[in-house]
């Protein structure tokens, strides 16, 4: 139900949170929001609470009302599921305290912090926890849908390396999720998390990384990047373990690396990350320098930087759409459709990351956590338009669509990483997760958010509502359709 944000009565609980569509700071909390500047949406109170204690109260409140509300973590769902017209959005974006225990290797993050505070907080103390390829992105939704970046072949997922969540459910309790408590529901949370409720606080396991990097970047056009991919197709999962690894198709920045007459040019870049010596490093990527690129970057870098490196690609307010699917592998005629399709993208902000899958990733059991989709090695392509206009973003859209259609041919049968498709429709989210995975978090959903409370996410339903019969039994039940 939408609520008249002017007129509802607040406790005293929440009032000194709440903000209304006529207060001084509406309308930059609501513009604030949400990094797609493609979402106009209208919420009728934004309440920005600092504690669990609080959240609870706001769910409470919202519930009573009968009004639907939104979670707002770091605000990066392409979606713009942090917010919708009429609905109370709770705004985490106070509840963003991150502390770190240098002894137990652990780090504790308020559910609206986002992965730059993360960062800087861990690498004072010479540790890490993989997170997204962008700082400004929350820590929040990318950790319970899953959540890969440059540490993902040495750490694993995100959501693999957390160790306690707490979370305010639909009836307004305060509980922690870990392997020692409510054991279902810290599965639930690795994978559909945004499902259960709201988590106020997340504890991860950290890792030594050394703050310095070193980082290999190579890029070529188009017509010249075939035979790199195919060779880098490969020799990805042949580096040493940890390695961090990143292709992107792309147009070049205006960076001080890439020479002026290449600035715009779109291509394909290899970007490669280690942690071992400069020397090492060299040697590792020296394949890639003998196949000819057309620019390079190889350098030092912070670990913290190389977080940042990628920022401006994406930047707060651009509008933005994306659709992604997984490739078992890269082959010559995937190869064939990318070097077709990445030229025609209009906006020089549209850009195709892929992220190839290995290592920690893949050492994970699959049923260990609700991650959609199966641990195997693989290539997740995601392909996003991203640019300052409507009618930009429009023709990219279509550009995105029409390149995922020409890739769908080479793609798994295992769905899409929920994370990275802006309309995840009841059919994608079920084949992402697999039919055993979707009926087990549906019973989950009915125990702990029977009314669908959390909704605005890629939705299980509670009790499976509306999900036909089975046809076989869910264990050997094959995936469903590739999204
Ligand atoms: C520029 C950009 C770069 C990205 N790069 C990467 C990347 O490198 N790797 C990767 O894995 N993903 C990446 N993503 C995808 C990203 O993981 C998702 O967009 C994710 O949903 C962002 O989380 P958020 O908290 O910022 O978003 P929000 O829009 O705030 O929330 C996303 C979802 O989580 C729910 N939610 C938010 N906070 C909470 C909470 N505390 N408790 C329960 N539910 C909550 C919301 O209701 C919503 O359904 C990127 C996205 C963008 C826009």
């Amino acid at each position: 139900m939408a609520l008249d944000g002017a007129t509802t009565q607040l406790p005293d609980s929440l009032a000194g949170i709440t903000l209304r569509p006529d207060d001084a700071g509406f309308a930059d909390a609501r513009a604030a929001a949400v990094w797609n500047g493609d979402i106009t949406r209208h919420p009728a109170l934004i309440m920005q609470p600092t504690s669990s204690a609080q959240v609870a109260d706001a769910v409470a409140f919202v519930r009573a009302q009968g009004a639907d509300l939104t979670v707002r973590g770091g605000g990066h769902s392409f979606a713009g599921n942090a917010v919708a017209d009429g609905a109370v959005m709770i705004d985490l974006s106070r509840l963003n305290e991150v502390r770190v225990d240098p002894e137990a290797r652990r780090a504790y993050v308020g559910g609206g912090a986002a992965w730059a505070a993360v960062d800087a907080a861990n690498a004072e103390h010479g540790l890490a926890v993989v997170g997204g390829t962008i700082s400004h992105t929350g820590v929040a939704g990318l950790t319970l849908s899953g959540g890969m970046g440059w540490l993902t072949n040495a750490q694993g997922l995100s959501s693999d390396n957390l160790l306690a969540a707490t979370v305010v459910t639909a009836d307004g309790r305060t509980v922690t999720a870990s392997e020692g408590e409510n054991t279902e529901l810290f599965w639930a949370l690795r994978g559909a998390g945004t499902n259960f409720g709201i988590v106020t606080e997340f504890v991860f396991q950290l890792h030594e990384v050394n703050p310095m990097a070193n980082l290999g970047l190579f890029f070529w056009r188009p017509e010249d990047a075939r035979e790199p991919l195919r060779f880098a197709r490969d020799y990805v999962f042949e580096l040493p373990a940890g390695t961090g690894v990143l292709m992107a198709g792309l147009s070049a920045p205006p960076a001080p690396f890439v020479p002026a007459e290449y600035h715009g040019l779109t291509g394909i870049a290899v970007m490669i990350v280690s942690w071992d010596s400069a020397e090492e490093h060299a040697a590792a990527v020296q394949p890639l320098r003998d196949r000819g690129p057309l620019f390079e970057l190889v350098t030092p870098i912070p670990y913290v930087a190389l977080q940042q490196m990628l920022d401006e690609s994406a930047p707060w307010g651009a509008r933005g759409y994306e659709k992604a699917l997984n490739l078992m592998e890269l082959s010559d005629g995937a190869i064939d459709v990318v070097l077709e399709w990445l030229p025609l993208k209009t906006s020089p902000l549209s850009f195709m990351p892929v992220f190839p899958l290995s290592g920690a990733f893949h050492e994970v059991d699959d049923k260990a956590t609700a991650f959609g989709g199966s641990r195997a090695t693989r290539w997740v392509i995601n392909v996003a338009a991203i640019a300052r206009d409507a009618d930009t973003v429009a023709r990219d859209r279509t550009w995105v669509r029409d390149f995922i259609d020409a890739l769908r041919p080479y793609a798994s049968d295992e769905g899409t990483y929920l994370n990275f498709l802006a309309d995840a429709d009841e059919d994608r989210v079920r084949s992402s997760y697999g039919e055993a995975k979707y009926r087990r978090l549906a019973a989950l959903k009915t125990e702990w958010d029977p009314d669908n409370v959390f909704h605005h996410n890629p939705n299980i339903r509670p009790d499976g509502a509306g999900l036909p019969a089975p046809r076989q039994a869910p264990e050997e039940a094959a995936p469903l359709h590739t999204t």
